[in-house]
């Protein structure tokens, strides 16, 4: 009841301060807010749709001044520049006021701003609102979600590329930039084929006709880097709409590579296993031939074959199963108690019966106990010795050592033969790689013994690693730690 009174009285105040200062019947039934001050910048006039925006009556807050809707979150230079505006008698226009209603709440306005003149002077402002919190929200959104796109299609790990349907690049992710080593300035605008590889024949005109057709495509292209080294991609293309194609790029050089290790590889086990075989069935033929014929023949060398050529064919399969074991995470460790001297020892002696010309020589001493399994780290420095003596045609001896320091065994074994190139040292741990050297082309092997010794190494916690120079020698060590409270200073 006394709401609705106070209403009344002030819709009479309102019409009467209207007619007073002779503003027109219409601003009482404008939808948006509209606000009037005096020259001085007094309140005289607010509809009531301003009344309605902002919680205030217009009989509170006759005479005041308009700061009292000040939110502080309007930048200074925009009120400067109204009354700048105002001043010259010019109207002015903005989108960034953010005021703050009798409740506290605060809101974003579009605002007009114009004066009334009168004989050439200035008599009274007007504002007119229009309440823009939504829509402002709605722009803050969608530059967030812009930021939030840029960010997620720049941090991708695939190349991205926009295109447009000339094949012009007009986008490229921080991935692409770095697969191809450009600057992003320097590819976009140009044409795809200026990334691309001047043999990779198809024309991409063509695959974008049938592209428009099919509207996603998976290619696979050659692309050329600044430095001019060729990559090998895979494209995933999509047409996004009528003028724009979505390009992700693969950069397929590492399966390539391992594609190639693969076909190697099989095709070297196979022929690996064909050279036994061969023998054995030779030899098993002839065993049963003299066998039925001729009882003074000698059988003990052939059987010597045998066994000799079985043992090659096991510790092939042995390996592989080991491979796969690793590769399907299925080699659990039996760790038993190990003292570093009488183990190396005893793998010293047994290998020297097989080394050939050269010579293991065993060099130091360490106190202390490992907790290891020990047929595999015997596999591990089995492996290595191997390595040794088949990577140094013509010398006597390899060098066999251990010692210990700060909490751990270090082994090595080091050679004098033909060393590995130092892009090449670390790469030699991953499986199936060989270096590329004339001198390892001729020498059997699978690429696959140190990349074993390197997992069983970090499955004991261990590391492994090479020091060496090409055409000096190299030397391989292995660090394992001492068992618990084998270490100084829990002894201590
Ligand atoms: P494999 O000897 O059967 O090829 P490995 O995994 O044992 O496989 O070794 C990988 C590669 O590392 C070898 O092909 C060889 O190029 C290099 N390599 C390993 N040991 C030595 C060594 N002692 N001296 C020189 N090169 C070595």
């Amino acid at each position: 009841m006394v709401k609705k009174k106070r209403h009344q009285r002030n819709t009479d105040h309102r019409r009467r301060l209207r007619q007073e200062l002779a503003f027109p019947q219409v601003l009482d039934a404008m939808p948006d807010p509209v606000l009037i001050t005096t020259a001085e910048g007094r309140i005289c006039y607010v509809n009531p749709a301003w009344e309605r925006q902002t919680g205030y009556f217009l009989s509170e807050i006759r005479g005041k001044n308009p700061r009292l809707l000040n939110s502080g979150k309007t930048p200074a230079r925009v009120y400067a520049m109204v009354w700048e505006e105002l001043a010259a008698g010019r109207p002015f226009f903005t989108d960034e006021i953010v005021d703050r209603r009798k409740d506290g709440s605060k809101y974003q306005i579009r605002a007009t701003f114009f004066p009334i003149r009168r004989n050439g002077k200035n008599v009274f402002f007007v504002q007119i609102q229009h309440d823009i919190t939504r829509h402002a929200a709605r722009v803050r959104q969608m530059e967030e979600n812009a930021h939030l796109y840029r960010t997620l299609i720049d941090d991708a790990s695939d190349g991205i590329l926009l295109l447009d349907i000339e094949a012009r690049i007009v986008g490229a992710n921080k991935a692409i930039c770095a697969m191809l080593g450009y600057a992003p300035e320097e590819i976009i605008g140009q044409n795809i084929a200026a990334i691309g590889d001047p043999e990779d024949a198809t024309p991409y005109a063509i695959r974008t006709a049938e592209l428009l057709e099919k509207r996603s495509l998976l290619t696979e292209r050659i692309f050329r880097r600044k430095d001019g080294r060729k990559i090998p991609v895979e494209l995933h293309n999509k047409l996004i709409d009528a003028r724009l194609i979505q390009s992700i790029v693969r950069d397929m050089t590492r399966k390539k590579e391992l594609e190639k290790q693969r076909d190697a590889f099989i095709g070297m086990v196979a022929h690996e296993i064909r050279t036994p075989l061969l023998v054995l069935r030779n030899n098993a033929e002839l065993i049963n031939i003299v066998r039925n014929q001729d009882e003074s023949v000698p059988l003990k060398p052939l059987a010597e074959t045998l066994i000799e050529q079985v043992s090659r064919l096991s510790i092939l399969v042995d390996d592989l199963l080991n491979l796969n074991r690793l590769q399907t995470g299925e080699m659990p460790l039996t760790k038993e108690p190990v003292e570093p001297a009488s183990f190396l020892r005893q793998i010293a002696a047994d290998m020297g019966t097989i080394s050939g010309l050269h010579e293991i020589r065993l060099v130091g001493e360490a106190d202390g106990i490992m907790m290891v399994d020990r047929a595999r780290l015997r596999q591990v420095i089995e492996n290595l010795l191997t390595n040794a003596i088949k990577y140094s045609p013509g010398q006597d001896h390899v060098d066999l050592t251990f010692a210990r320091h700060d909490g751990e065994i270090v082994f090595s074994v080091r050679d004098y033969g033909i060393g590995i190139e130092p892009e090449e040292q670390k790469k030699i741990f991953r499986l199936f790689y060989r270096t590329e050297s004339e001198d390892t082309r001729l020498l059997p092997g699978y690429g696959f013994g140190l990349y074993i010794a390197a997992q069983i190494v970090q499955k004991h916690g261990g590391r492994i690693w090479v020091e060496s120079k090409k055409g000096k020698g190299s030397t391989f060590f292995v660090a394992l730690p001492l068992a618990k409270g084998e270490t100084g200073e829990e002894r201590a």
